[in-house]
């Protein structure tokens, strides 16, 4: 701002009106004076021109610092939003300087002016003359009309960051001869939040406070009073509690919180400020040695910090995150923040599954599906889509591969002969011994030749009554097409180079494979959801339900842990 603003003055191209924008408190009226000094200001010897480095010893600098210069309006559009003030205003435009070098206008919080206040404000900007400045400030820069935006030179004026304002509180606290712990500065700057007036309002209270306590220092626990937050230690031992699993503890510091007078939705919110700040320094542990972190915050956040991965902390912060919202939007808040720190606590006694699954590991070396219960808000990160098909892993093509008495007997059926290649396929007859050893594994063979009809009644609609190589009986339901056995032996006997004889028979035979992907489908969820974990986790997540199963290898399920942004990953949703 300072660089645009010197610019414009060496240039002797002042824009007619200035914009200032930014969180309240953050200095924007007292920018707007300085801007006014600037431009008005004449220098010691009473000669000077409009300086970016006013000289604040002239009469016009001394008359705008102490609000009372007679060219230098200033108007709160919060209170006087009508177009009448502003025409009053307006009117006032025409006059020239009764003293300085321009008339200068400071209208804050102009966003409150009505639209027609804000058109009567227009036709002046749009030919301003040459004696006056505006300088607008506000804090929604969007309520302001694009119109006048577009007139005007903006500043945005930054949230003032945590150190400068603890710097900037410091030096005034020492000027005031108070003393105030570090901590209690800490929490006096995150509750200013950016905005130097804020900050330095807390701290005048705070220091008023302290003046009639005994030593007259600010501590932490006297601005944590008067800031209405809960006690640290307490929310140290609330957040530990209810990681432990240990639910009864967890419940009895809360009640100590509130019938103290704790707001539920407050208390959740600093849980979630420590799980902010446990991920922080648990990240990076020098976090810990910043300006104004309390004694606790140092301590006990990095001993607690040392005990929680990273993965838990981000749970948690979820699981608050939700937790908050049904804690403001229920009206029996107190029940409410107590069912988030139950499931808090739910959560917390599950095993870790990364350690689950290292844990079953060990044991018997074996891969056990490992269910998921897609309960939580965020994706689970499961890596391969859940196939209906059971037979995937099993090698489709190549079991018989090289086994020359598993080879069919080539039938001397004329009919059966297998017709000239003239597809772009894979030249299956370099390859003769593609033993098809089951039915399956011929279904599977119409998937991979993209016979997707084919595929799909054979599935559907067929039940499987023989099995030979060479030969399959089948009986084929009413939906499946007449010609489906000539097709199918005629197909086989194309790809694999041998003669296939497919017949069909009045015998009930197999179900058919969709009907025992059903059932296999029904009992594999039947058994994921008995499991313990999931059934911990229907549990602690009152209305979850199961959508999908996905099954991992141990080594699979710690990758998909650690590697969280797995953005694409599919699941299946269960259509039985
Ligand atoms: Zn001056």
């Amino acid at each position: 701002m300072v660089r645009t603003l010197t610019n414009a003055i060496h240039a002797d191209r002042l824009p007619h009106a200035f914009i200032l924008t930014g969180v309240r408190g953050v200095g924007k009226t007292s920018t707007a004076r300085i801007i006014a000094r600037a431009l008005n200001c004449v220098g010691e010897d009473g000669n000077g021109g409009p300086t970016p480095e006013s000289c604040g010893v002239c009469a016009h600098c001394l008359a705008i610092t102490e609000d009372r210069h007679v060219d230098v309006i200033e108007m709160d559009a919060a209170s006087r939003t009508g177009v009448n003030d502003i025409r009053e205003l307006i009117d006032g435009v025409r006059y020239r300087p009764v003293d300085a070098r321009f008339k200068i206008y400071i209208i804050d919080e102009v966003h409150m002016l009505s639209s027609s206040a804000f058109n009567a404000l227009l036709k002046t900007l749009e030919e301003p003359p040459e004696h006056v400045k505006f300088i607008f400030a506000t804090t929604e820069t969007r309520k302001v009309p694009v119109t006048v935006l577009s007139r005007c030179q903006r500043f945005d004026l930054r949230r003032v960051d945590a150190e400068t304002l603890i710097a900037h509180f410091n030096s005034v606290a020492e000027q005031e001869s108070a003393s105030v712990a570090e901590g209690a500065m800490g929490l006096i700057a995150r509750a200013a939040d950016g905005s130097v007036r804020d900050g330095l309002s807390l701290l005048d209270q705070a220091i008023a406070h302290a003046g009639t306590a005994e030593g007259g220092e600010v501590s932490e626990e006297a601005v944590r009073d008067m800031l209405g937050l809960a006690d640290g230690g307490l929310i140290y031992d609330l957040f530990a509690a209810a990681m432990q699993g240990m639910v009864d503890e967890a419940l009895n510091i809360f009640n100590q919180l509130y019938d103290a007078g704790a707001d539920p939705a407050i208390v959740l919110q600093d849980l979630l400020q420590l799980t902010h700040w446990l991920t922080r320094i648990k990240l990076s542990p020098s976090a810990a040695e910043g300006q104004g972190i309390s004694q606790i915050d140092r301590d006990r956040g990095l001993s607690l910090a040392e005990t929680l991965s990273v993965p838990t902390l981000g749970r948690t912060w979820q699981l608050l995150l939700k937790g908050l919202s049904e804690v403001q939007s229920l009206p029996s808040s107190a029940q409410a923040a107590e069912m988030v720190l139950i499931r808090l606590a739910y959560m917390a006694d599950l095993p870790n599954p990364a350690d689950l699954v290292r844990t079953l590991k060990d044991d018997s070396g074996a891969a056990p599906p490992v269910p998921q219960a897609a309960a939580s808000p965020s994706p689970s990160p499961d890596l391969a889509p859940t196939h209906a098909s059971q037979d995937d892993s099993a090698p489709r093509m190549a079991s018989g591969m090289g086994s020359r008495d598993v080879m069919p007997q080539p039938l001397s059926d004329p009919d059966q002969t297998p017709p000239i290649q003239e597809t772009q396929q894979a030249p299956l007859l370099e390859e003769p011994n593609t033993g098809l050893q089951s039915y399956e594994q011929i279904v599977a063979m119409f998937e991979d030749r993209r016979e997707a009809i084919l595929h799909a009644t054979l599935i559907n609609h067929v039940h499987l009554v023989r099995f030979e190589v060479g030969h399959i009986a089948l009986r084929t339901e009413p939906e499946a097409p007449s010609d489906l056995a000539t097709r199918v032996s005629k197909f086989l006997s194309e790809w694999t180079g041998d003669q296939w004889l497919v017949s069909l028979s009045e015998e009930i035979g197999a179900p058919t494979i969709r009907e025992q992907q059903d059932v296999q489908e029904a009992e594999r969820r039947g058994k994921a959801t008995g499991h313990p974990l999931v059934q911990a986790a229907l549990e602690a997540f009152p209305g979850a339900t199961v959508e999908a199963i996905t099954e991992q290898t141990p080594e699979e399920f710690l990758d998909s842990v650690e590697d969280e942004d797995d953005d694409d990953t599919e699941t299946e949703k269960a259509d039985s």
